[in-house]
């Protein structure tokens, strides 16, 4: 029930934002901490199936690596790669999401 309301508290917050934000921005606005960060990666799964029965869309702004600029196209799945597959820095741009 709890997982239900805060999938419902994201959905609210992605569908006001001007501009997609990060999870670790999503978490802060829900007074979490960055702990739980990873939490909100599997929520946004869910999150994705749930608005798409409502007309909507997740839009996620795929991880870009801050070094070689590389950027994670074809992301099944909402989270934030460990290191970049070219250049093997660990200074990952995370995704940013926004509901449409
Ligand atoms: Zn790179």
């Amino acid at each position: 029930m709890r997982q239900e309301t805060r999938r419902k508290e994201i959905i609210r917050l992605l569908s006001q934002v001007d501009e997609p934000i990060s999870a670790k921005e999503i978490a802060q606005d829900l007074g979490l901490g960055a702990k739980d960060v990873r939490k909100i990666y599997a929520h946004l799964d869910h999150v994705a199936k749930s608005v798409r029965s409502n007309g909507k869309r997740l839009l996620m702004i795929p991880p870009r690596c801050k070094e070689c600029g590389y950027v994670f196209n074809n992301m099944r799945r909402a989270r934030l790669p460990n290191r970049c597959p070219r250049c093997k820095s660990e200074r990952i741009e995370p995704p940013r999401f926004i509901i449409k």
